[in-house]
């Protein structure tokens, strides 16, 4: 067995691995005839086992890949279909069953496929060869057998003669040579029969002198001449058919183990005369893929592990970000924001609305009615689930900025990566969740109560509420030109006369209720900017500027008391949430993500998700597999020529 052969379909297999482009064609020996030559017959003659499905409806329709790997070391022979799984099948009738399975997957109506079948067959008796088996030629169309048939099989038999492999001509020795369909198909492609060896069987079939006659090769001579083998079911050459005086001693060629030699022999020839071609093919092949990678990623080393590794720092690095831009003052500002507009609600309902609301001024201080609405206020603004409220507030922007940053590059290439940072930084943030809540309320408990504050608190609520009802009048005015614009000034006007007339009947003009709807809401934000105007002169007022007076200027004392509400929400959950988060988040990328969350395959996987870095990998490995390829080969070539 020919050790040149066998490193050198390490190589083509190392080759494989590469991508098409690449794929580099080390001559083959493909197998063509006649349906129904021995074409199945022979090849299962030089493997020594029976392992193809045969039958009479053209039961070869894909080509057939087969490496044999001669491995001295094994007890028993196996095989190994590699689009079926790399599991080893000891079984060759499972082997057969998986052929016809492979076979009849071609659909009926394109009855041959171009797309080979592998098999590896692994064996102490076979020599390291390619085989390809190929559909048997039609020489007359049946009925059944659409017309294309016979042409399509040609065409699929040409693309694997025409390259440089080795062609066995299988002829039948019952068949004129001369319409022998596989001869015809190689003197296409090999006229002067460099490349082709005859293989005449059935020579059981005539009688010795005249199959003598065939393989003596003088009618349509080959330059590798013509074997005649003997392969009768269960039967692989040994028949004594060839002990017949007529084959022997006259140097004509027998039997299956001769076919072997030939065969080995031939390829060794092709093999070594084309090795410094394919040596020069393979370096400028490998030049190419190097040059590219230099230009398209400046030599960069890349592995699926430290695309992953990169990809987590990215996210740590902008979650580091964020974190240090989001801290004390921006969840003050949020909160702040969210229990001023409480505050204007508690006033709005309690005060603005209040019939009386014009009579709160110096002499209603010690007004018990008023003093009891003030406390009513601030029990409203209190109780009304501060600690959920910041808590959730926070809690929202977080997720909102943790979407953010898992959307960006490069995780728009990994969707179930994405969800699984959103899932994990949701999970950190609902264990927190709840006892941030309740440590805001605890905290917050005792301004149920009482709330004292210093002057200069006072005087920055009173500040802060100034600049409020400004905005709300503001606001009023708004509403109020809008409506103007949509109804037309005097129109407005003349409804809103209509309808404070003492008997709006008696004028007999005609309003449309929409007309009058909108009137009542002009009504309405007329009386409320007064009543806002109003405030906010007392607001400015001196007395307001005291908080002992405190009755009389419910807004600025509710805003005083809201303030402190957000300060004391902030400092918790700065410490009960945000802290947290920022501290676990890294830690949690690390063991959801990189060193136990991700196995090999994901991570893989995970790479070749992003397109610029599948093909950068591509690449790489191909660059790998043609260097590994490149050794092998030169050392081949330096031990061949010494
Ligand atoms: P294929 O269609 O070209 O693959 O041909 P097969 O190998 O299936 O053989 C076709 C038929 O010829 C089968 O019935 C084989 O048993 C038979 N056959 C093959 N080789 C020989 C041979 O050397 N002698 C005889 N008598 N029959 C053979």
């Amino acid at each position: 067995f020919s050790p040149l052969i066998r490193k050198l379909i390490e190589v083509r297999t190392i080759l494989k691995l590469v991508d098409d482009r690449h794929q580099m064609h080390l001559p083959s020996i493909v197998v063509i005839g006649s349906q129904s030559s021995g074409k199945s017959s022979v090849l299962e003659a030089i493997v020594g086992r029976e392992f193809l499905p045969k039958g009479s409806n053209m039961v070869t329709r894909r080509p057939i890949e087969l490496t044999l790997i001669h491995s001295p070391e094994l007890a028993e022979e196996y095989g190994i279909l590699p689009q079926v799984s790399q599991e080893k099948i000891f079984d060759f009738e499972d082997i057969k069953n998986h052929l016809s399975r492979l076979n009849q997957a071609v659909p009926e109506d394109q009855c041959v496929s171009k797309d080979p079948i592998e098999l590896k067959i692994y064996s102490p008796s076979v020599p390291d060869l390619t085989l390809i088996d190929l559909p048997g030629y039609i020489q007359v169309n049946t009925k059944d057998q659409p017309r294309y048939l016979k042409t399509r099989i040609a065409e699929l038999c040409e693309r694997y003669i025409t390259q440089n492999n080795i062609i066995l001509a299988v002829c039948p020795a019952d068949v004129d040579l001369a319409n022998s369909e596989a001869l015809l198909a190689s003197r296409r492609v090999d006229p002067k029969g460099a490349r082709t060896i005859g293989v005449i069987t059935k020579l059981d079939l005539v009688d010795p002198l005249s199959g003598a006659a065939i393989l003596d090769n003088r009618d349509y001579p080959l330059q590798l001449g013509y074997i005649g083998v003997v392969c009768r079911k269960n039967k692989f050459g040994n028949d004594i058919t060839l002990s017949h005086p007529a084959y022997q001693g006259r140097g004509l060629k027998v039997g299956v183990s001769t076919l072997q030699q030939t065969l080995i022999q031939t390829l060794e020839s092709r093999l070594a005369s084309s090795l410094h071609q394919l040596d020069d093919a393979l370096q400028s092949e490998l030049e190419e893929v190097r040059y590219q990678y230099k230009v398209e990623y400046n030599d960069r080393l890349i592995t699926a592990e430290s695309y992953v590794a990169d990809s987590m720092d990215i996210l740590k690095h902008r979650f580091k970000d964020f974190a240090s831009s989001f801290g004390k003052a921006q969840i003050s500002d949020q909160i702040r924001a969210t229990l001023e507009q409480k505050v204007l609600d508690v006033c709005a309902r309690l005060y603005w609305a209040d019939a009386d609301i014009l009579q709160l001024n110096y002499d209603a201080l010690n007004n018990p009615h008023w003093q009891g609405k003030l406390d009513q206020a601030a029990a409203l603004l209190t109780k009304c689930g501060v600690g959920k409220l910041s808590t959730q507030l926070v809690v929202d922007t977080l997720m909102y900025h943790m979407d953010k940053i898992s959307r960006a590059e490069p995780f728009v290439h990994h969707e179930d990566m994405r969800r699984k940072i959103i899932q994990f930084s949701n999970d950190i943030v609902k264990q927190k969740l709840k006892s941030t809540v309740d440590q805001v309320e605890n905290t917050i408990k005792p301004y149920k109560f009482a709330v004292d504050c210093n002057s200069e608190e006072w005087s920055d609520a009173r500040k802060r509420t100034i600049a409020l009802l400004k905005e709300e009048i503001t606001l009023c005015d708004a509403s109020l030109s809008k409506i103007k614009q949509a109804v037309g000034t005097s129109n407005l006007r003349k409804a809103i006369n209509h309808m404070e007339a003492e008997s709006p009947a008696d004028q007999g003009v005609h309003f449309s209720p929409k007309l009058l709807a909108k009137a009542r809401e002009a009504a309405w934000l007329r009386e409320r900017r007064k009543t806002l105007r109003y405030r906010l002169a007392m607001s400015k007022s001196r007395t307001c500027k005291s908080s002992s007076n405190k009755t009389i200027c419910p807004e600025i004392y509710l805003n005083m008391v809201s303030s402190k509400l957000t300060t004391t929400a902030v400092m918790f959950i700065k410490v009960e949430l945000l802290d947290e988060v920022f501290f676990q988040f890294p830690r949690e990328v690390d063991t959801h993500l990189l060193y136990y969350g991700l196995t090999k395959e994901q991570i893989a996987q995970f790479a070749r998700q992003n397109p610029k870095i599948a093909r950068q990998l591509q690449l790489k490995d191909a660059r790998t597999h043609l260097e590994h390829a490149a050794s092998k080969l030169s050392y081949l070539i330096r031990e061949m020529d010494s």
